[in-house]
């Protein structure tokens, strides 16, 4: 443990980090990676018949290569993008979508997963599940054959592990809907093969899993890719224009348009090489006793109501969400603030799942590897006081 955490230089014994959800903190190989690109290697890709960008151009398609691999997908399938927001975003302006499609979202989508689509179009409907994140049959039941995309999470940044993901993937292809799959959160925390999953479209981000940030990945089956116009237009993306026409180069460059974050994608390559030598599993096997530890503990705190951990005792989870009764989440974060311990607290950028709660703004700890479980004991002496230092109590 000591070993993994003095491979990240920002983290101390001060401040307990407890917030790996919005992002991680990077290792120094990925840092290193980053610094040797920029003093060494930096040239723009694709362009130029130099030496140095030729370089530049092996190094990002050596970084899209280590990517797929990762997520069991060919190199062809890998469009970078600047994040999951990005991604999803790109995806939904490629997608043809009818007046007479609809899109199906499942509650427990993070607004980036959500506004894309709402912002394409009126006919939404949305696939409902319960506290614990279970979507009943009849909810299911509601994607149909007039369902265009269906917009599912795999991990979810507020319940953890989607345990119906592949029943709600299943579901779309027997209606012929395409399936989207947010993966911003799962990429850190459990093993993903698209191929298995049988996801269509897929997007996560660099800095969610000790990469950079401004990088990210929408990966799409290559058959379906190959048939779809680009999300934007620009530079490098194209063989030939005229002011009449232009032809689209091969894939996936053609899905790039603009200059590409290549020190992100090394970057982001070497944080994947990272967590397989540190033996990926048992960085998630860790990282789940840690979080059932924190779920246990947390049930000590008076008044501290915990939300779901379904995914918890059945499939993956990294993340405890709650409420202290009468106090608000903002002020549990700025008490827990000023003791060093850092969480998010409010709606998750996932308002509508939050608000069906019924408790308001939640707070959120989510944990990485890297966290302790002396982490987990000082933020729970703190909890206690809360109420406390509130006026309540007494
Ligand atoms: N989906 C989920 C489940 C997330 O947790 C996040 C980030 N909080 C996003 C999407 C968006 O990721 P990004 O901000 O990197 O685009």
């Amino acid at each position: 443990m000591n070993d993994i955490r003095n491979d990240f230089p920002q983290i101390s014994d001060a401040l307990a980090y407890l917030d790996n959800a919005a992002t991680s903190f990077k290792p120094q190989c990925v840092i290193d990676a980053l610094s040797d690109f920029y003093s060494e290697y930096n040239a723009n890709a694709r362009r130029g018949l130099y030496d140095l960008s030729v370089k530049a151009t092996q190094m990002l398609e050596e970084s899209r290569k280590t990517i797929a691999t990762f997520i069991g997908a060919n190199a062809k399938e890998i469009v970078f993008t600047s994040g999951t927001t990005d991604s999803i975003n790109v995806l939904a302006n490629m997608l043809e979508i009818s007046p007479s499609d609809e899109v199906a979202i499942c509650l427990t989508e993070h607004h980036s997963n959500m506004l894309p689509w709402r912002g394409r179009t009126r006919k939404i409907t949305y696939i409902n599940c319960d506290k614990t994140g279970y979507f009943k049959k009849s909810e299911i039941a509601k994607i149909n054959a007039s369902t265009k995309v269906v917009a599912v999470t795999a991990y979810s940044n507020v319940l953890g592990e989607n345990l119906q993901l592949k029943e709600i993937i299943a579901k779309a292809h027997n209606v012929g809907a395409f399936v989207v799959v947010d993966a911003a959160q799962a990429a850190a925390h459990m093993k993903i093969d698209v191929k298995e999953l049988d996801a269509d479209f897929l997007a996560f981000s660099g800095h969610k899993v000790y990469g950079p940030m401004g990088i990210g990945v929408l990966y799409g089956k290559e058959a379906l890719l190959a048939k779809l116009q680009p999300g934007k237009y620009g530079g490098e993306m194209v063989d030939e224009v005229t002011t009449k026409d232009f032809v689209l180069t091969e894939m996936p460059a053609r899905f790039e348009a603009g200059t590409i974050n290549v020190a992100g994608a090394v970057g982001l390559a070497r944080a994947l090489e990272y967590l397989q030598e540190k033996n990926f599993p048992d960085l998630i096997s860790y990282e789940q006793k840690l979080c059932t530890y924190a779920f246990n503990k947390l049930r000590e705190v008076p008044y501290l109501e915990l939300a779901s951990a379904r995914s918890l005792t059945q499939g993956f989870s990294s993340q405890v969400c709650f409420w202290i009764h009468d106090v608000h989440s903002h002020d549990i974060a700025s008490i827990l603030n000023s003791n060093n311990i850092a969480i998010r607290a409010g709606f998750m950028c996932a308002q509508p799942l939050i608000e069906s709660f019924g408790n308001g703004p939640i707070c959120r700890v989510s944990l990485s590897f890297y966290n302790t479980y002396a982490e987990i004991d000082r933020l729970v002496e703190v909890l206690k006081t809360v109420r406390k230092q509130m006026g309540l109590d007494g």
